[in-house]
């Protein structure tokens, strides 16, 4: 027999924790709200997996970081959604999505009924076997998403203390597990295709101080290639990466971050797409009636740039969730709601390092501060600048005043009289704005 709930979050991500604030926030009877998901935890703030997750002392462990702790909000424990009435169906992979019908079922066959669906599957990591790189199915690679992923990472370190780690791949994932991994006293190298780091938001002038800052760590950085192949002992435990150009680096343990794909699969055929999401409207409702979309699986209008865009960063995933819900609400009273109107955020933390930028990377850069990374604290920023004025805005070690006001001018775009005049004025311009 079918389950039916009114309002069913599939997903029990970042997303799926904050859009059950927000029905909470706004109302809801008990047993109105379930949230459905193959994990088996209530939802967490996904970006504490790949920081202090992986230190060997004094690692923030659950309850500690269940959502809405990551923005400030309530931490909502496992008790808290029993306690509203909202059903926490963990464990439960959903295999089948039938939108016409309504109906969801899971791996073991049990169906589930909606009045309204939120789809809040997230993403997972591409993995080497997809491109079919030899050898890569050895133990001791190791890929992260979820917390189960973050725990058997945790033990494959444990093993390997002092012996050696390769990162593949040089995105903010790759980074910030480096930097893990030689806090855990691993030899650790990384290898990336790119001319530098980061490279979809990093220009090489930034890119130029992080690498300085981990190679000053210890960090081992071999840019321009990539894994091609890997060997394995005699239990099949990898101990050999082999890269395109031809060296070879011993490895005790592999851990990759080559970028995600989002969890669409299930709707294939059912809701419109585009550019390699489930396409929604500024208030993520999809194509099917009462079925919204948020988070990493949505592409979503982008007024501020006159854009469309699917974004994988827990900023959105947070707001859009927290716009899907309140539309639902507003439209059962009748009532509208304004867009949603997104300034694009994104942000990452590492050693004593910690960055954060707004807006659009577009356009000319100009860079202001102390670059060098073995100054202290050195703190050092960017504006990119397109038709005369701020598009985006990147800030190293900034306080909190300081980020707020990056994040002003990246959404006032202001006009810049030149190049050096902001390069002279530096976070200047920022604070005045
Ligand atoms: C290690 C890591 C570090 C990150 N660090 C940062 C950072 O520093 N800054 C930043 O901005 N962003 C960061 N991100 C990205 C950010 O976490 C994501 O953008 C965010 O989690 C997206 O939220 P979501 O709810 O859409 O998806 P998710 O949080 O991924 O949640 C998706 C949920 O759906 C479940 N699910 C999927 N398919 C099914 C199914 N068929 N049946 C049942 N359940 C299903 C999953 O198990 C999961 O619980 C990081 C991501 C990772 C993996």
């Amino acid at each position: 027999m079918a389950t039916h709930f009114k309002y069913i979050i599939l997903g029990g991500g970042v997303a799926a924790g904050y859009a059950a604030k927000e029905f909470f926030n706004s109302g809801i009877k008990s047993g109105e709200l379930a949230i459905i998901s193959k994990e088996s935890v209530a939802p967490y703030e996904r970006p504490a997996l790949s920081k202090a997750y992986l230190f060997p002392e004094g690692a923030p462990r659950l309850p500690g970081f269940h959502t809405c702790v990551g923005s400030g909000g309530e931490r909502l424990v496992p008790e808290w959604y029993a306690e509203n009435g909202i059903e926490l169906i963990l464990n439960t992979e959903i295999v089948k999505a039938d939108l016409t019908r309504k109906t969801l079922e899971s791996s073991v066959g049990r169906i589930f009924e909606f009045d309204i669906l939120i789809i809040a599957t997230g993403a997972t990591f591409i993995k080497l076997t997809d491109f079919g790189v030899e050898g890569a199915n050895a133990k001791g690679i190791y890929y992260l998403r979820e917390i189960d992923d973050a725990d058997t990472l945790f033990e494959g370190v444990r093993d390997k203390v002092g012996g050696k780690a390769v990162v593949v791949g040089g995105g903010y994932i790759g980074l910030e597990l480096a930097a893990s991994l030689i806090i855990n006293k691993l030899d650790v190298t990384i290898v990336y295709p790119e001319p530098w780091c980061m490279p979809r938001l990093f220009t090489a002038e930034i890119a130029d101080f992080y690498e300085r800052y981990y190679q000053n760590k210890g960090i081992k950085i071999i840019k321009g290639t990539v894994a091609a192949g890997f060997e394995s002992d005699a239990s099949g435990h990898v101990n050999l990466v082999k890269l395109k150009d031809g060296r070879e680096l011993s490895a005790d343990i592999v851990v990759v971050g080559v970028g995600a794909r989002p969890l669409i699969n299930l709707f294939k055929g059912q809701v419109d797409e585009e550019r390699g999401g489930i396409k929604v409207d500024s208030y993520f409702r999809t194509s099917v009636p009462a079925v919204y979309a948020v988070g990493d699986v949505a592409t979503f209008p982008l007024p501020l740039y006159n854009d469309k865009r699917r974004v994988e960063h827990v900023d959105h995933a947070r707001k859009s969730a927290i716009q899907a819900v309140q539309h639902i609400k507003a439209s059962e009273e009748g009532e509208s709601i304004a867009e949603y109107y997104y300034l694009p955020y994104f942000y990452s933390r590492s050693f004593d390092l910690s960055w954060q930028f707004y807006g659009d990377n577009v356009g000319d850069l100009v860079v202001f501060g102390q670059r060098d990374p073995l100054v202290p604290k050195a703190k050092f920023g960017a504006y990119w600048i397109k038709d005369g004025r701020v598009m985006g805005a990147f800030l190293e070690s900034g306080t909190p005043e300081e980020n707020k006001a990056i994040a002003k001018v990246a959404k006032l775009r202001p006009e810049v009289e030149s190049r050096e005049a902001l390069a002279a004025s530096g976070l200047d311009f920022a604070t005045n704005v």
